[in-house]
């Protein structure tokens, strides 16, 4: 089952144009919404999870008419938003147990065993019985997660879900996502580049309410094989190489800066070529130089 959106525009009443034209046809497995803050992402998202119209545009999810269907989508949909609130004086498993009733799972034993699997598969299961005001932020982003599978949905919307999360935890939490990514279509919007390419097969760069790039990731780092060099700069230089070359980011290595460039052609004595990876692809995208629209 795909979710297909097309020109899904949404303009807020303060006149900001969130979303511009979206089109997206996304399959099973997981899938990469990668954008800036202020993109459009949440916008999208909430559109998506039948939390919010869009002015123009259709969304389908197999046979479905998401803007219109909403009951039979929200049957469909495990949506993990960006912030969530818990009762912090309950348990896991009180809690859990009381979604699983407004999910309408009513008798009891099939109820107590959807619990008991997903606090086993989020990896809670030995916290059931803690008081969710004691959950860290990974617990409290796994708990969410279990919240969200709760009636096998296929449909799974995640959002900005691993700011704030330690190394460990974000592992953790990603391989349960992964993991998810094998029965449904799982959309996970994040500013953060490695967690899309760890996770994603396939990806969409939305940029002020546009998508920049659709690409597999692989084969995006790929296409910039031997277009991204890189050089150390001094504050001066780097403003002198910014009048001649795109550079597409700078970072600190050991105190020095390091800008990395886009060029099709080998830019000068003091560049080297560089191995591009999926940040290269989106800094490049961002600036307009991978055609399909500059932002
Ligand atoms: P992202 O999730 O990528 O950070 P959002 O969808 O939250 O982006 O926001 C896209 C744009 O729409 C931003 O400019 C944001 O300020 C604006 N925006 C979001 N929600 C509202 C709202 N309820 N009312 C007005 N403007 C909004």
């Amino acid at each position: 089952m795909d979710l297909e959106i097309r020109g899904v525009s949404k303009t807020y009443r303060n006149g900001v144009r969130a979303l511009d034209g979206v089109s997206l046809t996304i399959p099973p497995g997981m899938y990469g919404l990668l954008g800036p803050n202020g993109a459009g992402k949440s916008t999208l998202m909430r559109t998506i999870a039948t939390l919010q119209d869009p002015d123009e545009g259709s969304i389908r999810l197999g046979d479905i008419d998401v803007v219109a269907q909403k009951e039979r989508t929200r049957a469909l949909l495990g949506y993990l938003p960006q912030e969530f609130g818990l009762y912090p004086r309950v348990t896991a498993e009180a809690l859990l147990t009381h979604f699983a009733v407004l999910e309408g799972i009513s008798e009891r034993g099939a109820r107590r065993d959807a619990v008991e699997s997903l606090l086993r598969q989020t990896n809670l299961w030995d916290q059931r019985t803690s008081k969710l005001g004691t959950f860290s932020g990974g617990m409290r982003q796994r708990f969410g997660i279990a919240v969200a599978l709760l009636g096998d949905p296929k449909l799974v919307i995640v959002d900005e879900p691993t700011a704030g999360l330690d190394p460990v935890e974000r592992v953790r939490f990603l391989n349960l996502l992964s993991a998810l990514g094998q029965r449904a279509v799982v959309l996970l919007s994040t500013h953060i580049v490695e967690d899309v390419s760890d996770l994603c097969t396939r990806m969409a760069v939305i940029h002020e309410g546009r998508i920049i790039l659709e690409a597999d990731p692989l084969a995006a780092v790929e296409g910039v094989k031997g277009r991204i060099w890189q050089r150390t700069v001094t504050p001066d230089e780097l403003q002198r190489i910014e009048e001649d070359l795109p550079v597409i980011s700078t970072r600190l290595f050991a105190g020095k800066t390091i800008a990395h460039v886009f060029a099709t052609s080998d830019p000068g004595p003091e560049f080297e070529a560089v191995q591009p990876d999926l940040k290269d692809v989106y800094f490049s995208a961002m600036k307009g130089l991978l055609g399909g629209g500059s932002p």
